[in-house]
């Protein structure tokens, strides 16, 4: 297929597929999926090898978020009977960051819910466990903390935070849909300022929410554009009290098509599968490496729980597959 060898050729030189020339991409039949991972596999082996970059998360403060995004169980303005608690102390957040690092996970994020910090007390709980992570962990330190004003991301990098993490979750268009209450220009203005504060910057999105392809080829475009370094993908596990409740999961044939489209229109860059792999991909999840992911999260999600790390490790290690050392 015409496609396919095109996207080698470019995958294989770093250059990514513009949004027109991926849009034929997902219109291969389900059949023709196992070729396109065949291109896939190469173009992310010529550029990771066959090192996984392995993160892990704490949900630092959680639920009360006064948002409405229909995916979220932390939303108040939804009844998901999720727990609620205030920022956790320093100690409870370092504690998770040890077990995160014995059970093999080489990034740690430390995750709120909303989309500011402002109280003077959270800021100092942040900034005394990035510092504590530094002699207690050997993992890269992240964060994903909102729409963060300037002079608080960059009061966290001089406290040792490494990598930020925002998503934008879905495309400009569709963004309405799903969030109301913020703006999305505002989602961008904060990758934009942790690119320019040097950060590692993770920014991707949460898919299986009602978007269509040509949404989510719009995100890739503006994630592109970005130049974001790691792109998290999400797939829906829907939350019962959610608006989201009772939407249909993807198929694992859908989920690894989306890893590939987005691998070949950014072959250089670190993608990462996150919240919903196992919900959604089942018996597929170890495909996700042959699509041209590079990374994955192990361990529990922000509210819903993962798989066993052991089974994750044990996948790798079957699979040929390396964890990633810490120096980036
Ligand atoms: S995704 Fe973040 S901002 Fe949106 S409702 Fe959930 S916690 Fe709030």
């Amino acid at each position: 297929m015409a496609i396919l060898e095109q996207a080698l050729d470019r995958g294989l030189r770093g250059e990514g597929l513009s949004g027109e020339e991926a849009i034929e991409l997902t219109a291969l039949a389900d059949s023709h999926v196992f070729e396109m991972l065949s291109v896939t596999d190469k173009v992310r082996r010529r550029h990771k090898g066959m090192e996984v970059n392995l993160c892990s998360i704490v949900n630092a403060k959680s639920g009360l978020c006064k948002e409405d995004c229909s995916f979220c169980a932390q939303s108040i303005k939804y009844d998901t009977g999720v727990r609620e608690y205030p920022m956790l102390p320093a100690e409870t957040i370092v504690e998770a960051a040890k077990m995160a690092e014995s059970t093999g996970a080489r990034e740690f994020s430390i995750v709120t819910s909303g989309t500011k910090i402002e109280k003077e007390q959270d800021i100092s709980i942040l900034t005394e466990t990035l510092k504590s992570m530094k002699d207690a962990v050997g993992m890269e330190r992240c964060a994903s903390l909102g729409i963060l004003k300037r002079d608080v991301m960059k009061t966290l990098k001089e406290s040792g935070l490494e990598s930020y993490h925002h998503n934008l979750e879905t495309s400009a268009s569709f963004f309405p849909n799903i969030c109301t209450t913020h703006g999305y220009e505002e989602d961008v203005q904060a990758v934009r300022t942790a690119k320019e504060l040097g950060f590692y910057v993770c920014s991707g999105g949460i898919f299986g929410i009602g978007e269509t392809w040509e949404d989510r080829i719009e995100l890739a475009e503006t994630l592109k554009k970005l130049d974001v370094d790691s792109i998290p993908v999400n797939f829906l596990n829907p939350r019962p009290g959610t608006p989201l409740e009772g939407a249909k999961n993807l198929s694992p044939i859908d989920c690894l098509r989306i890893i590939a489209v987005f691998r070949l229109m950014m072959p250089r860059k670190d993608i990462v599968i996150c919240g919903g792999r196992h919900v959604n991909l089942r018996d597929l999840q170890s495909l996700i490496f042959a699509a041209g992911a590079n990374g994955m999260m192990i361990g529990n999600y922000l509210t819903t729980p993962g798989r066993e790390p052991g089974a994750d490790m044990q996948m790798l290690k079957d699979l040929g597959l390396k964890p990633r050392g810490t120096v980036r």
